[in-house]
């Protein structure tokens, strides 16, 4: 059987292998998995949650050798890599009961007839994941899926298999047989799981890969959640604390080598403050350590030099249509140095397209309504931030921006129950919160008279 080999970005050598899932195979792999279905189903939620919880007790015991395998597959440094490896365990009991409560079924009366309306498994669904968070985006698609009573054909991606054959193997430890499969493989295998008698597609990934499901899943109408990328801007206003803002621009734009599907890719400061914001996020950025994730450095490696060159590429365009270099701009083989561009103009590639990579843009604007203006002008919508001392006058700055998840003065995430959300073309149907793991259910509505 073929063999795919997982390679570590910061050494090239050989982290491990598994075996490629041969394209033929995957229709009886799904054919299993809706054998395991009926009875997985009939359990219940209640009972399924329990059964899950099981799992959180094994990811807290393997959180470090989680970790060590996140940072050896991907390249992110080892405390990001325990912080991911430590949140499989740490929050799965409370996501758990948020998913039992969200599935009791609901009921209405208008005084001659109830309506009960039920929460039902779907089916067999087809989940296919990125390798950036390798082991918390297969956590955000399964645990939600499996609770509500489906069976899951599961497929990491091809860069991180050992993490996802990992995340599954805990999982796996806890499930009945058939519930839970994995395939292995890159796109010929994805194409094959959207083709395939499956009910639904839940995909985290680009945009490209999202809308091509979309087409293809168009024939039988399959269900889709599709979690893509963005080019998320942040507003710094008039009256920000200017070195918090730089603190957070840095952060947001150069973790895990900018490889976040919320990093900051463009930033609107306004003319008066610009010079001082730049000055103090170059300065932040010079000051961060690159190099291998298990050292304690601040960025690791871009995961391959596929990705390394794309980022490149915008960075060498954008400095020849007469952007400016603030720090950084070099490379050595897959490390990029956590790069400050100032004069980004709109129409070029690195203003318009996800780098996905440790780049920060800096353009600079006249006026809020410009900052918003520029901002919004964008087809994604995944997140976006506001830096501002008046938070009042930040909060309305942010109801103008068109992302579905607004930071202000603070990372776009929610706080745990809000869903993690996507507007535009950053997403189709969204994660987490009680509305979010109600698509992994089929609604169905019985009624009877009174
Ligand atoms: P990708 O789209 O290249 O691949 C994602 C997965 O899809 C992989 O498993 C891949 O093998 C598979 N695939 C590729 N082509 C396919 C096809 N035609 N049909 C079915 N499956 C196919 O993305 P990536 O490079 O792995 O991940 C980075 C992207 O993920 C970025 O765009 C990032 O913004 C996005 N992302 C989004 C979120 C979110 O919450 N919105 C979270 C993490 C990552």
């Amino acid at each position: 059987m073929e063999r795919l080999k997982s390679c570590n970005p910061a050494t090239g050598a050989v982290v491990g292998q598994v075996p490629i899932t041969p394209v033929g195979d995957i229709p009886r792999m799904v054919a299993r998995a809706r054998a395991a279905q009926a009875p997985w189903g009939a359990l219940g939620t209640r009972a399924r949650a329990e059964l899950l919880a099981g799992a959180a007790e094994l990811f807290e015991a393997r959180a470090e050798r989680h970790a060590e395998l996140i940072t050896a597959e991907m390249g992110k440094p080892i405390k990001e890599a325990l912080a991911e490896a430590k949140s499989l365990g740490s929050g799965l009991a409370r996501e758990l009961e948020e998913i039992v409560e969200a599935l009791v079924p609901d009921q209405i009366e208008d005084g001659r007839a109830r309506s009960t309306i039920f929460h039902d498994p779907l089916g067999v669904i087809g989940a296919i994941t990125p390798w950036n968070f390798p082991m918390s985006m297969p956590s955000w698609m399964l645990i939600p899926s499996l609770a509500a009573g489906n069976t899951v054909v599961f497929k990491p991606s091809e860069e991180t298999p050992l993490c996802g054959q990992a995340y599954a193997d805990v999982l796996n430890e806890v499930l009945p047989e058939g519930v839970l499969i994995v395939v292995h493989g890159a796109d010929e295998q994805g194409k094959a799981i959207v083709r395939s008698d499956v009910d639904m597609i839940a995909f985290t990934g680009s945009r490209e890969v999202g809308k091509h499901i979309m087409r293809e899943a168009s024939s039988s109408l399959k269900r889709l959640v599709l979690e893509l990328g963005g080019k998320d801007p942040m507003i710094v206003l008039e009256d920000a604390d200017l070195e918090k803002a730089a603190k957070f621009a840095a952060n947001n734009s150069f973790r895990n080598a900018g490889q976040v599907c919320v990093s900051t890719e463009r930033i609107f400061v306004l003319d008066s403050v610009a010079e001082a914001f730049e000055t103090a996020l170059a300065g932040v950025a010079a000051a961060m350590s690159v190099g291998p994730g298990t050292e304690g450095s601040d960025i690791g490696p871009m995961v391959n030099a596929r990705q390394r060159d794309h980022v490149l590429a915008q960075v060498n365009a954008a400095v020849a249509a007469g952007a400016k270099v603030l720090a950084g701009a070099t490379h050595k083989d897959n490390y990029v140095a956590p790069t400050v561009l100032t004069g980004v103009a709109d129409d070029m590639d690195i203003a318009r397209e996800e780098t996905f990579g440790p780049i920060a843009c800096v353009t600079r604007v006249g006026s809020v309504d410009e900052a918003v203006e520029r901002a919004n002008d964008t087809v994604f919508g995944l997140g976006a931030v506001v830096f501002g001392k008046d938070e009042d006058q930040a909060a309305a700055v942010a109801r103008r921006l068109t992302a579905g998840m607004i930071g202000i003065n603070r990372p776009v995430g929610g706080v745990a129950g809000t869903p993690w959300v996507g507007a535009r073309q950053s997403g189709f149907g969204f994660h987490k919160s009680k509305d979010g793991h109600r698509q992994f259910t089929q609604t169905r509505v019985m009624t009877r008279a009174l």
